[in-house]
């Protein structure tokens, strides 16, 4: 996968009312310059990297909680807010946001919906996107556009889905009704050992299979850590003699299905060290990722790509098999949250030819992935890494993209270079 040029801003440009957004993108048209919606800098794609001098938008000086509506169970929040303040300011009122992923201390509420994120409790509460009741955006020729805060309507196709993973090419996102969540009244972890992915994903499939649906769910192989065994991590959450229930339910088919049940501290110590990479991050300290970091000498990638749930185990031996002839070591795979999000690290020995043949062995994996009929990301978005493999993710539909792209869009300001249009 290429790595993408960057260049210099303009300038850096920190707006603190729709007003000004407007108003900026008024200046962007006259002049043709693009505009760069930046929140956190946390995307793992480049969505916010400048590939073209322009103006970039950090948006995080819009951080405000504007309405909490505890009958309607709404926060309306500006783009621009952190995760996590707007979850303390919820857990003071007894709520809480339903989307909480690993850099939930640094990821602003406009970068998830316009990623359309995935977190920790997406198995009970969706993605970002899923919360996203109604939407306040700056369209690219400068009109503000507000959706009502429901969370349906049957009145033409829905205008807040062009900003819900648009990657800030669609129009800038200033304002947010996200649908927020009761602070569980319980919440309950637990842990198995399985003696192999395929037994694992097998106890998995089939919890899903029974309409469980766990708020947490973490599964995978991690050959450093467990050897050939695989590792499960399941956690509901919510009224307690539901949590009970489903609990008992999931435990059993696990128990059912040859796993082995660790200590509960096990599952606690993974919930509360979710956020230590999101930490580090926030430090400056975790920075690189995406690009194939993290570990002296070793060059490495994630991919999180969406399966029919049917096709994983299949596709997991392939990856094994064909990384490995390449001499690109699979060192973790799984899924969590949905069984049909199976994400793989992959690395290889820097030096030599190693970037280009990790590179090949992620584009051939990604092809693997859509013959298998599934999607090459399932929640980072795409940014500049897979721009270029758009086409062969939508066929004809990313021609109907960039035509939409080019009416709303004609000077092409917003965020040029991202998603393939
Ligand atoms: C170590 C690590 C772990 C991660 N774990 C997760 C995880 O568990 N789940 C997950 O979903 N993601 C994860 N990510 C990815 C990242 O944190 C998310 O994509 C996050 O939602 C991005 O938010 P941000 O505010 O940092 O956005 P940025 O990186 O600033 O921007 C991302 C994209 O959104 C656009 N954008 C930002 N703000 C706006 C706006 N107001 N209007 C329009 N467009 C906008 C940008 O132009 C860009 O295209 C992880 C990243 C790292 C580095």
């Amino acid at each position: 996968m290429s790595e993408a040029a960057s260049a210099t801003p303009f300038c850096v440009v920190r707006p603190s009312s729709v007003g000004q957004v407007r108003d900026i993108v008024a200046v962007a048209n006259e002049r043709k310059t693009p505009i760069v919606p930046y929140g956190g800098g946390s995307g793992l794609m480049g969505g916010a990297l400048s590939v073209m001098r322009g103006i970039v938008l950090d948006m995080r000086d819009m951080d405000r909680v504007v309405a909490v509506d505890r009958d309607a169970m709404t926060a309306t929040v500006e783009a621009g807010a952190v995760l996590e303040p707007v979850e303390k300011k919820l857990n003071e009122r007894g709520l809480m946001l339903g989307h909480d992923p690993w850099t939930f201390p640094v990821a602003t509420v406009g970068g998830a919906i316009s990623t359309d994120g995935l977190g920790y409790r997406g198995g009970k509460y969706g993605s970002m996107g899923d919360q996203v009741l109604g939407i306040e955006a700056v369209l690219p020729l400068g009109s503000i556009i507000r959706t009502p805060a429901v969370s349906k309507r049957s009145t033409g196709i829905d205008l807040k889905r062009l900003l819900i993973g648009g990657e800030g090419c669609f129009g800038i996102i200033t304002e947010a009704t996200l649908r927020v969540f009761p602070a569980p009244e319980k919440r309950s972890l637990s842990a198995y050992r399985f003696a192999s992915f395929e037994q694992g994903f097998a106890a998995v499939q089939t919890i899903y299979s029974k309409g469980l649906k766990p708020a947490v769910m973490d599964f995978g192989d991690d050959a450093e850590k467990f050897g050939g065994d695989a590792l499960l991590y399941l956690g509901f959450e919510g009224v307690a003699e539901v949590v009970e229930a489903e609990e008992r339910a999931a435990l059993a088919l696990c128990d059912r299905g040859g796993g082995a049940p660790l200590p509960r501290e096990e599952a606690e110590r993974f919930w509360r060290d979710r956020h230590r990479v999101g930490y580090l991050f926030a430090q400056n300290r975790g920075r690189g990722r995406g690009g194939g970091g993290w570990g002296e000498g070793v060059l490495r990638d994630w991919l999180h790509v969406a399966l029919p749930v049917s096709r994983v185990v299949d596709f997991r031996r392939m990856a094994i098999e064909m990384a490995g002839k390449r001499g690109v070591c699979l060192e973790e795979s799984g899924v969590w949250t949905h069984p049909e999000l199976f994400s793989l690290r992959l690395a290889i020995a820097a030096g030599g030819d190693g970037r280009l043949v990790l590179a090949d062995t992620v584009d051939e994996l990604l092809r693997r992935a859509h013959e298998a009929g599934g999607s090459m990301e399932y929640c980072h978005g795409v940014g500049v890494k897979l721009a270029r493999l758009m086409e062969r993710e939508h066929d004809s539909g990313l021609e109907a993209m960039r035509r939409i792209k080019q009416v709303l869009d004609p000077n092409q300001i917003m965020n040029p270079g991202k998603l393939g249009l």
